[in-house]
């Protein structure tokens, strides 16, 4: 019998090889997927050694459980026995080891913040560290200030007294309506700068300032209607949230604080929020990728900005499973058009479904009317990239292709100063190009966009560009409309192709502010 090597695993385009920033991942072992990993939870084995109790760890204590085969990690407070999962960490032994018998808190946040660590370790706590977490000590002057006087926020983050000046906040009310006013101080904000939410009579409002949140976080007094209003008044940063009573009667107080109120968060630390958003629709854009569109609930303010992506939450197996997904506009010409539904909330998403994926499946499996759930935005592209921009280059592979949608429409609707689009996508064949007809229409009808195709398996009948990312294809590609101009490089595709992309463009001496890489 013929030797074959085994398949690798993670497959060459498994998101479990996909890092962060650069981190470097490590290729598993047969048998350690993190569907083999979930299956090992679900098995009913003792992996925390202590048969199921749960027990106060002093830091003493964490300290001596520093080796591979008996490491503790500390995460926000709750302390997990990691040596069983050891194999299945896709960014590797050394990583893990690297926090062993400390807090990870901090490492975690930096590589891993949107995995839902809760559910996937949930067999390996051991327990809580024995210190308890101090009661905020303005708690009480807090609740009091609720009571329709104008807080002071707090800052929680020492640093962020060097980000920008702390928003504060306020309210009134009318016979019918509750206004919530915040002051961020702030010019450059939006619609898009604040997600809000109203869930079971609790009011959730994050605005993103620069790379700062400020979170008003507050059980409300009364209850409200479902849905609620959202005004920017741009240029002096005042966001006016108006909630509709459900009873005319006059509010005394606008509710007491939960967690996090009134505070200014460096956004790394802030956890990922989440809402249940209705599957609308499912269309078949190529054979194997297809158009969601996912209505927010009626309770939700949200809208993604350009470069941004979102993390799905679903459900596998008793198992919390998140991965991010890149929003879309339903069409390449829907900035030109009046939209069919409402853009605010209605989300589309371009999604390949790989039939031996773990989360995709799923994904396809889910009927007109089931849910997902949505986390707020994350990513850290942004527009002001744009500003007097002249020519723009888009490096796409595959599902590379999906923030390159509303890049390119922003830039080609947005930016006077631009002369230039051009869109380099590499795909496999070309029954697996995205949109394929509307882009060439859209090269036809704007003659600043330009689009150009290369395959690396195509058929002997192909006549464009065949290959792969190489000096000599971007050398051609990334010529300027003048010698001069400002310009901007966006490449995004499976991670060794961004890393092959990025590095290719590093020997052609472009600088990293050049650059643009779509990473989670
Ligand atoms: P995975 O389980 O990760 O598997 C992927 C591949 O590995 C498949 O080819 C599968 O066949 C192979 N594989 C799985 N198990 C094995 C095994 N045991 N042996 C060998 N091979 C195996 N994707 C989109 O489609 N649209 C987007 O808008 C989008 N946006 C993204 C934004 C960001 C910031 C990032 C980082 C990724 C984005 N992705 C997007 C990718 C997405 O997050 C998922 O990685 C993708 O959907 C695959 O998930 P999965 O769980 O189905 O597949
Ligand atoms: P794919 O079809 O497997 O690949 C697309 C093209 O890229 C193919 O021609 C492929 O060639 C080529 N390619 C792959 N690896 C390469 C490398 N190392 N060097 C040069 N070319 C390479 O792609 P996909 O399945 O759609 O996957 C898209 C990827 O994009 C996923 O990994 C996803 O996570 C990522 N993504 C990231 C974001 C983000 O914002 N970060 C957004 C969306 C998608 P061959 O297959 O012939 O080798």
């Amino acid at each position: 019998m013929l030797n074959v090597p085994s398949q690798s695993f993670p497959g060459p385009s498994s998101q479990q090889r996909v890092s962060s920033g650069g981190r470097s991942k490590v290729p598993l072992k047969q048998g350690r997927s993190l569907m083999d990993w979930i299956r090992l939870t679900k098995s009913g084995k003792d992996l925390t050694g202590l048969k199921g109790r749960l027990i106060e760890v002093t830091e003493e204590e964490l300290k001596k459980h520093n080796k591979k085969d008996d490491c503790w990690i500390c995460i926000r407070g709750f302390v997990y026995n990691v040596s069983p999962y050891m194999e299945y960490h896709p960014g590797g032994e050394e990583e893990l080891m690297s926090a062993a018998g400390s807090d990870g808190t901090d490492l975690f946040d930096q590589v891993h913040r949107w995995v839902n660590y809760e559910s996937m370790l949930k067999e390996c706590l051991v327990g809580r560290m024995a210190i308890k977490p101090a009661f905020p000590k303005d708690y009480h002057e807090e609740k009091r200030l609720l009571n329709g006087m104008l807080p002071k926020s707090q800052v929680t983050d020492p640093l962020a007294k060097e980000g920008p000046s702390s928003p504060s906040y306020d309210w009134f009310q009318t016979d019918a309506l509750v206004t919530i006013v915040i002051y961020t101080k702030q010019k450059d904000i939006n619609l898009d700068s604040v997600i809000a939410d109203h869930r079971d009579n609790s009011f959730r409002a994050e605005t993103v300032i620069k790379d700062y949140s400020y979170l008003i976080h507050i059980a409300l007094s009364h209850e409200i209607q479902e849905d609620f209003s959202v005004r920017v008044v741009e240029n002096v940063g005042k966001i006016e949230i108006v909630l509709k009573k459900k009873e005319n009667t006059s509010w005394k107080c606008l509710g007491h604080p939960l967690e996090n109120h009134n505070s200014l968060i460096p956004k790394k630390d802030t956890g990922l929020y989440y809402r249940k958003c209705q599957l609308i629709s499912k269309e078949d854009v190529t054979h194997d990728t297809k158009l969601f569109c996912l209505m927010l609930p009626p309770s939700t303010h949200l809208q993604v900005p350009t470069g941004l992506h979102v993390y799905f939450k679903l459900t596998i197996t008793g198992t919390e499973i998140v991965k991010p997904y890149t929003p879309v506009s339903d069409s390449l010409f829907s900035e030109f058009k009046e939209p069919v539904l409402p853009n605010n909330k209605y989300i589309y998403f371009l999604i390949k479904i790989y039939p031996a994926g773990l989360f995709t499946p799923e994904l396809d499996h889910l009927q007109i009317g089931d849910y997902v759930s949505v986390s707020n935005p994350e990513g850290n592209f942004k527009i002001s990239q744009f500003q007097d921009l002249e020519d723009l280059f888009l490096l796409a592979a595959g599902t590379g292709f999906t923030p390159m949608v509303k890049v390119l429409s922003y830039a080609l609707t947005n930016i006077p100063s631009l002369r230039k689009v051009k869109l380099m996508f590499f795909n496999k064949t070309e029954d697996d190009i995205i949109w394929r007809s509307q882009l060439e229409k859209l090269a036809f009808k704007d003659k600043r966009f330009d689009v150009e195709f290369v395959l690396s398996v195509p058929t002997s009948e192909w006549n464009g560009k065949r290959g792969y990312i190489s000096p000599a294809l971007l050398s051609e590609f990334l010529k300027r409309s003048l010698d001069t101009s400002k310009f901007l490089i966006c490449i995004c595709g499976p991670m060794p192709f961004t890393e092959q992309g990025m590095k290719l463009l590093h020997d052609l001496n472009f600088s990293k502010d050049e650059i643009h890489s779509f990473t989670a």
